[in-house]
């Protein structure tokens, strides 16, 4: 790494970029930020206006007062579901489509990521994509759902009559088993992980660099807050996501 007075951040992570045989990329809300979706933990913002969502985003909430549980992510799909992948989203489904980016391993239920292209997508929170019925497992995509509501606010499956419920990760919830080691063996065999718009202090996103640096791999992060792993960065950038991502995509070309 001789130079680093002369390049530009940006430049290298490109060169980091360009000498890995594997990368991989972990994302979280912040990524998600520039289409308008504010970070939840980020206080005073949000769709999620005055409500914790830990108090009613949860699986207890779903199961034992479902229409208060309704009446919260109701809105919340039709608010999520008209947001569009900005130029960071782009610039990581670019890479991948350049050869340069194995996958994606995003916190976010957005379904953006695959919304700008991006083919190897694991989402370890689940997604809004679709919903299904917690009795027989029947499912509908997003725009569907909506025609499941009764007079009662509750979503219904259509043929058992069952509580639908959004594929996403509750709070108080398992995280999905598959995903979980899907993003586990990418870190690990990740020369290079680039983590954009997270803070990387919530299992699973905390744990994965970690196993990139463990197995001689290198992190770079892409956030504009600090993270636990600043320190052991190999680079750290900590401009907007929307102008850090194409900037690096722009020097690599
Ligand atoms: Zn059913």
């Amino acid at each position: 790494m001789a130079s680093r007075t002369t390049t530009t951040g940006a430049q290298q992570l490109a060169e980091l970029i360009a000498s890995s045989r594997s990368t991989v990329a972990l994302t979280g809300a912040g990524v998600s930020v520039p289409s308008g979706i504010p970070d939840f933990r980020t206080p005073g913002e949000g769709i999620w206006e005055n409500v914790d969502p830990m108090t009613v985003a949860t699986i207890d909430v779903f199961h034992r007062d479902t229409r208060r549980f309704w009446d919260f992510y109701r809105p919340r799909f039709q608010t999520l579901g008209d947001k569009r992948p900005n130029s960071a989203h782009r610039a990581l489904a670019e890479l991948e489509e350049l050869g340069l980016l194995e996958a994606v391993i995003t916190q976010n239920i957005d379904r953006l990521h695959r919304s700008a292209g991006t083919r190897s997508l694991v989402e370890v929170h689940g997604s809004i994509a679709t919903s299904s019925c917690t009795t027989c497992g029947a499912s509908w995509p997003l725009e569907q759902v909506e025609g499941l509501f009764g007079a009662d606010g509750i979503a219904s499956c259509t043929s058992c009559l069952g509580k639908v419920k959004p594929d996403v990760v509750l709070f108080g919830e398992m995280l999905p088993i598959e995903a979980i080691e899907a993003a586990r063996v990418l870190a690990e065999s990740a020369e290079l992980m680039i983590c954009v718009g997270s803070s990387l202090e919530v299992f699973p996103a905390a744990g994965l660099p970690e196993l990139t640096l463990a197995a001689g791999g290198a992190v770079a992060i892409v956030t504009k807050g600090p993270t636990p792993y600043d320190d052991d960065a190999a680079v750290r950038l900590r401009g907007d996501v929307a102008e850090e991502l194409p900037a690096v995509l722009g020097a690599l070309s």
